[in-house]
């Protein structure tokens, strides 16, 4: 069939415009990659997360650092070396590698993020006081409190006698002052008299300034530990509450660190920890919520809600929760 001048004429110009397009794709390739890659990204986070659904522990899972706050004082070295440790726990009972630490781009990235919980758990530390999360922490701290409650009361009572005594000594002596200035002055001997007097209320008012810095310091170390206790206590019940929802949502319990996983991709943020082996314990369990693994109710599980055990090792709990998961038949 001969082609007709306008159709030959509509075949180019729809050659031209895709040629157009093309070069137009070409041209702007760089923007658009930039665009494009958080969504490819995003894309590609979600697919590796449906196989892990699919095919549960096949692949180990790829842990990478995200934003370390340097704060917490631990060096990267420090936290790789208890990010493994924590892994092992883990991998070592199941005999296959289950996490991989990677230098980037990890489906589950690990922060450490500093905010008033581990200030607090640091200015307690300072004062010698380390804190777990369980009613007992709290009834010791609620003790340590009290006493130093009591021992800032009557410093501070004192302090009061002191400037209460110290205000009347100086109306008497700036009364005496007045007095014998209207005279036209005093006499060489009242005069060396009131000198001696004003240099002792001197002193005095330095002893007060000193006692007052004490007792404000005071006031420093009560209102910490009055932080951390009413942490507690408000931690203390939500956990009384979320034991008591069964079911609930996985991971935000553990008020020291927490397994996140949104439209933003899937995270372990840490916020708390008192020394190496509570922070390995943490990871550990954060981990477990990563395999999806729930909250299980033995004391010294990985996987119990409270991080108060000094176990680091899986119980019989987690080790069979874990092959549950990972369709693993005996
Ligand atoms: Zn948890």
């Amino acid at each position: 069939m001969p082609v007709g001048p306008k159709k030959l004429f509509k075949f180019i110009f729809k050659i031209l415009i895709l040629l157009l397009l093309g070069g137009l794709l070409y041209y702007y390739r760089a923007p658009l990659m930039t665009w494009l890659t958080p969504y490819s990204n995003r894309f590609l986070t979600n697919l590796n997360y449906r196989i892990e659904e699919l095919t549960p522990c096949q692949q180990p899972i790829t842990l990478s650092l995200g934003d370390l706050d340097p704060q917490f004082n631990l060096s990267e070295l420090q936290l790789t070396t208890a990010i493994n440790q924590a892994t092992e726990i883990w991998s070592q009972p199941f005999g296959k590698p289950l996490f991989n630490l990677v230098a980037t781009s990890g489906a589950v990235t690990i922060n450490l993020v500093y905010d008033n919980r581990q200030e607090t758990t640091d200015k307690l530390k300072k004062l010698g006081i380390d804190v777990g999360n369980d009613q007992q922490a709290y009834e010791q701290l609620k003790t340590k409190y009290d006493t130093l409650n009591q021992k800032y009361l009557s410093q501070k009572d004192a302090l009061k006698n002191l400037i209460t005594d110290y205000d009347a000594q100086r109306a008497a002596y700036n009364s005496e002052v007045n007095r014998w200035n209207k005279k036209g002055g005093a006499p060489d001997n009242i005069f060396a008299q009131l000198a001696k007097t004003k240099s002792a209320l001197e002193s005095q008012l330095a002893m007060i300034n000193d006692r007052t810095n004490q007792v404000n310091l005071l006031i420093q170390d009560l209102n910490t530990e009055g932080t951390a206790l009413n942490r507690l206590i408000s931690e203390l019940n939500l956990n009384v509450n979320k034991y008591n929802t069964v079911g609930g949502a996985v991971g935000s319990e553990f008020e020291e660190g927490v397994y996140i996983q949104d439209a933003a991709g899937r995270r372990i943020n840490v916020y708390e920890f008192s020394d190496s082996k509570q922070l390995v314990r943490l990871l550990a369990h954060e981990f477990g919520h990563a395999l999806n693994l729930d909250h299980s109710s033995g004391t010294t599980d990985i996987m119990y809600y409270l991080n108060e055990a000094g176990n680091d090792t899986l119980t019989a709990n987690d080790l069979v929760a874990l092959q549950k998961h990972c369709k693993v038949t005996k």
